[in-house]
């Protein structure tokens, strides 16, 4: 039926092309030429790049609102954090699990540590909003404890398509979880740190997570901190500072 309308509605055009060139009418029987079917432009594709990637992190979103594949956490978060930054943010960001004050705000690392985050992007040369910040699992843990084995396999897929979605070109992971989640190796972030490794083909550096920086009076986290950082802006193609 549809392709009954358009040709139509070609004929109708072609008809009305032929008048205004003068010619007032066919003879029966005389074959009209039709101009080629023009396959329909995908409108929102064309003007946007980024339309079906961006309509993929919308379904991502409500689905994680609706979850509740771990019912301590699903009773008790206030809501879930799903995580902000740009569509096609250079770097992405990933720490373990919301705490009290992202869970109060809705977004990743807004408490002390996160302003600590926001110096270090800025001695990077990035602003918190250019980069892609978020967290393994999207809910807060009680108490503020460590995700489960069971919560971070519940909430991986999740992760796995808001990763696919921001297509990142460098990841960095904050603290031992994150750490482990995207190395897939065994060990702390002391022993995954100070390489560039990779996860799902995008480089990945892992280094402490700036809620640790901040206990460690000592200056060494931050110090070892910085070195990654400065790994991933060499291995971006970035200016690295101090460097010769
Ligand atoms: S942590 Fe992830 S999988 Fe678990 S309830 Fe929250 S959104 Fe669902």
């Amino acid at each position: 039926m549809a392709e009954t309308l358009d040709l139509a509605r070609q004929l109708a055009l072609h008809l009305d092309s032929l008048r205004a060139a003068g010619v007032l009418f066919v003879p029966r029987g005389q074959a009209l030429a039709l101009p080629p079917p023009v396959a329909p432009a995908p409108v929102e594709e064309a003007t946007d790049p980024l339309a079906a990637r961006r309509h993929a992190l919308e379904v991502l979103r409500g689905e994680v609102a609706a979850c509740d594949k771990c019912s301590e956490l699903f009773s008790t978060r206030l809501q879930p954090v799903f995580g902000t930054g740009p569509l096609d943010a250079e770097v992405m960001f990933v720490g373990a699990a919301p705490g009290p004050d992202e869970d109060a705000r809705g977004e990743p690392f807004v408490g002390k540590g996160g302003q600590l985050l926001g110096r270090m992007f800025a001695a990077c040369g990035f602003t918190r909003e250019q980069v892609h910040l978020l967290t393994v699992i999207k809910c807060k843990p009680p108490k503020n404890r460590a995700p489960t084995n069971t919560e971070c396999a519940n909430c991986r897929d999740f992760f796995r398509r808001q990763f696919e979605a921001v297509k990142p070109k460098f990841v960095v992971a904050l603290g031992t979880v994150a750490s482990r989640l995207l190395a897939g190796k065994k060990g702390t972030v002391a022993d995954l740190r100070g390489a560039v490794l990779s996860y799902r083909d995008v480089p990945l550096v892992c280094t402490h997570h700036p809620d640790d920086i901040e206990q460690d009076a000592s200056g060494t986290l931050k110090r070892e901190a910085w070195d990654d950082l400065k790994l991933m802006l060499g291995a971006l193609g970035r200016p690295v500072p101090g460097a010769k």
